[in-house]
């Protein structure tokens, strides 16, 4: 069971920032306001989540850990039609394979927290701990026994800037929640709530507000939402490019290609747009479950999703509103 767990860990959990991307997800699921993430070398030593969600019941800390344990899916139907980000119940199990892991918690039932730890590959029982409502995972020494793995990561700064990517693709998409986040005790990011363009300007700075056009239209049951930056804040690299659809980050082949042809005129394709987007739609119409670890997507009617996305964000950027 546990060489199952490694196996599938390295599949799931290939980086720090995958842990992340999962520890931030659950907290999301969990409905939390506020979630703060402490990171110490890259996250390979280690790597704190703590949410003030709805937390894990005492006899459930144990179940949380376990492979295909997951509260979020009741039957195969709603595996068609997912709207919460995780389902698989693979994450917490996986983390656990590749790291010491402990889980603090404590429901709104609850005078007090729990505690359990893996150790060795075994998991503790639950100790009384000290906590608020909500919930504090952390990984410490990331792949510490599955070292060919642990040769595969790249340096410090290296898994420390994959860390921030995902916390900010987390932090854009979610500007009603706080976040922080510390590396090494320093802090990097503080946001308290803020509005969509509020968070957008924190994290990519006035420079990019000011030089973006609002994007806003609703059409066939999808919707989409944003701010998209004219030429003069456009990049060299494709490192301000975000597209969320339905709340998570996507990177896929239609909507880049669509996003590209409406600024076909604008850059001439020489640079790379900017933008921070968000495409809604209903979820049957959106296949989310390509990869679990991957920001892949098979949308329905890709076709219609390439026209709506290029004639809303091409007819934006020709009617500068700023
Ligand atoms: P999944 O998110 O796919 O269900 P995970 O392995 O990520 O699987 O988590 C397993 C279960 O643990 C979740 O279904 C949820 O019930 C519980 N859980 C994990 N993280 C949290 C959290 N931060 N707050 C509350 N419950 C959590
Ligand atoms: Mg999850």
């Amino acid at each position: 069971e546990l060489l199952i767990n490694q196996i599938a860990a390295g599949e799931v959990i290939d980086r720090p920032a995958s842990a992340l991307k999962e520890l931030m997800e659950n907290s999301l699921d969990a409905g939390a306001t506020d979630i703060a993430v402490q990171l110490e070398s890259g996250g390979i030593k280690l790597l704190r989540v703590r949410d003030n969600g709805g937390g894990i019941a005492k006899d459930e800390l144990a179940l949380a850990l376990q492979r295909h344990a997951t509260s979020k899916i009741a039957t195969l139907d709603d595996l068609q039609c997912v709207s919460s980000m995780g389902f698989r119940g693979e994450a917490l199990a996986s983390m656990a394979a590749v790291a010491q892991l402990s889980l603090s918690s404590r429901t709104a039932q609850e005078a007090h927290g729990w505690k359990v730890e893996t150790m060795d590959g075994h998991l503790s029982e639950p100790a009384p701990a000290a906590h608020p409502h909500g919930t504090s995972i952390e990984l410490r020494e990331l792949y510490f026994n599955t070292p060919a793995r642990r040769k595969f990561l790249k340096s410090e700064p290296t898994e420390f800037a994959w860390c921030e990517e995902v916390f900010r693709r987390v932090a854009l998409s979610h500007p009603e929640i706080s976040f922080s986040l510390t590396h090494n005790g320093k802090t990097i990011w503080q946001l308290p709530p803020h509005t969509p363009a509020g968070r957008v300007a924190a994290i990519l700075g006035d420079e990019f507000g000011l030089a973006a056009v609002a994007v806003e239209r609703q059409a066939a049951g999808f919707t989409l939402t944003g701010l998209a930056a004219l030429p003069a804040y456009s990049r060299s690299s494709r490192d301000a490019q975000y597209f969320f659809v339905n709340g998570r980050f996507i990177r896929d082949k239609v909507s880049s290609h669509a996003l590209r042809q409406a600024y076909q005129d604008i850059l001439h394709g020489q640079r790379h747009p900017a933008f921070v987007l968000f495409l809604e739609l209903p979820p049957e119409r959106v296949d989310v479950n390509v990869h679990p670890a991957k920001s892949e997507v098979r949308f329905r009617d890709s076709q219609a999703i390439h026209s709506f996305l290029f004639h809303t964000v091409q007819d934006a950027l020709a009617a500068p509103n700023a």
